[in-house]
């Protein structure tokens, strides 16, 4: 390993001989604002975004008015197109945005419930996001289904061979996440999708921490069903739509539950029975929000542009030097890693755990940090790779070593706020 002495002069380096250096003038990022380390919750905003949005504002919603329908409904599949191939693995056609990825999950997984009716089992993670487990709570409830959990290491992630003893032939449908929201750990997504096609259920991948981090072999690997969220590492806004992904194979033989009139076949003809579409388009249901759309796209056009692998690279650079930076300086404060150590486990953030995790969290982001705090005791760390510098990194983890060496962070409330 090549000897690191840790100072700026070091991340300035790595910062002058990174290739994706540039692209963080793609985004608008004031020059007295927070180091941003919070890129996979909401992601930064594409400059592109605020001539864009502003034309369809005036231009579009204020000169066409109706007429803006004509195009406005192709924008839907124009950013998953956008998306097929650069981003994810996956056809033009097979990826749609639509609602929230919480609508999508339940539309998803009923469908593909309800394409193995003679089962009765559905194989979950219990530490996967809340709203994955709630959805299928309530769809297991309404189907006297049973679900079956697997335990997910909190820091590590899922144990392959744990998920593949859950398997058996009254499994209808695996949901899980490919890379953990918690820890980053990432999911032997080939390997799950393969052993559960084997017993013959479906796998509904949930893909918010990967879109735009890591690639995601949906092809590959034959995934049946995906969703995802574009405002996250794909830039696409506070509440831009989700996408959703059905394999093109599926596509004719599935149906959603909420069959509303974006979905049915010949949506114009006004006929009062439900008719689905051919294709992707009888996974949506409603008119969708046009201007949180053009978000979407500007993020996705960014992602498309630089493609996925160069974006995987630099994730797994920074949080390497991430990595090395909390065993030097960290963890003799009394802080963990809670991420897998092996940058290839993991996606585009780190978790760091300490029993005063909120109080950190507090304290960081008045040194001009802002991260993330997820229960239990962790700070989340993100490393969006498009806009973040090694520099960035530095006088980040500088600052936080600072607060923990010195206990300024004592002074901060335990109590949480309502959003962490
Ligand atoms: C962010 C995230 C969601 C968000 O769902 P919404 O419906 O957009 O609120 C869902 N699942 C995972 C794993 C996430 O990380």
């Amino acid at each position: 390993m090549e000897s690191v002495d840790f100072g700026l002069a070091d991340a300035l380096q790595r910062d002058a001989a990174d290739p994706l250096a540039g692209w963080r003038d793609r985004f608008v990022i004031e020059p007295d604002g927070p180091i941003y380390l919070d890129g996979n919750s909401l992601g930064r905003l594409p400059v592109a975004a605020v001539d864009e949005l502003a034309a369809a504002v005036r231009g579009e919603w204020g000169g066409e008015l109706i007429r803006g329908w004509s195009h406005w409904i192709e924008l839907g599949r124009e950013v998953g197109d956008l998306l097929a191939g650069p981003v994810l693995d996956a056809e033009p056609g097979e990826l749609v945005l639509s609602d929230s990825t919480s609508v999508n999950l339940y539309k998803l997984a009923a469908a593909a419930l309800a394409a193995r009716p003679d089962r009765h089992v559905v194989v979950v993670d219990e530490d996967n996001f809340p709203t994955d487990q709630y959805l299928l709570q309530s769809l297991a409830a309404e189907r006297g289904l049973t679900l079956r959990p697997v335990t997910a290491d909190l820091d590590n992630g899922l144990d392959t061979a744990q998920v593949v003893a859950a398997l058996d032939d009254d499994v209808a449908l695996v949901l899980l996440s490919h890379v953990a929201y918690r820890s980053g750990a990432i999911a032997e997504l080939p390997a799950i999708t393969a052993a559960a096609h084997r017993v013959g259920a479906l796998v509904l991948w949930d893909l918010c921490h990967s879109v735009g981090s890591v690639p995601v072999p949906l092809r590959a690997a034959e995934v049946d069903l995906a969703v995802g969220c574009t405002y996250k590492y794909l830039n696409g806004g506070p509440g831009s739509p989700a996408f959703l992904y059905v394999r093109r194979e599926l596509q004719s033989v599935l149906r959603q539950p909420i069959t509303g009139w974006f979905g049915q076949a010949d949506q114009f003809g006004m006929d009062s029975r439900y008719a689905p579409a051919d294709g992707i388009d009888r996974f949506l249901v409603g008119t969708p929000p046009v201007l949180s759309a053009y978000g979407a796209r500007a993020g996705a056009r960014i992602a498309a542009e630089v493609g996925i692998e160069p974006v995987r690279a630099k994730g797994m650079a920074l949080t390497s030097y991430a990595v090395e930076l909390y065993d030097t300086w960290l963890a003799e404060h009394g802080c963990r890693l809670a991420s897998p150590r092996d940058a290839a486990r993991r996606g585009a953030h780190v978790t760091l755990h300490h029993p005063n995790a909120w109080q950190l969290c507090q304290a960081w982001q008045d040194a001009g940090v802002l991260p993330d705090f997820r229960t239990p005791d962790r700070l989340r760390i993100g490393f969006a790779p498009l806009y973040t510098r090694f520099a960035d990194v530095y006088e980040a983890f500088h600052r936080l070593r600072e607060i923990l060496a010195s206990g300024s962070y004592r002074s901060y409330p335990e109590q949480r706020s309502r959003v962490t």
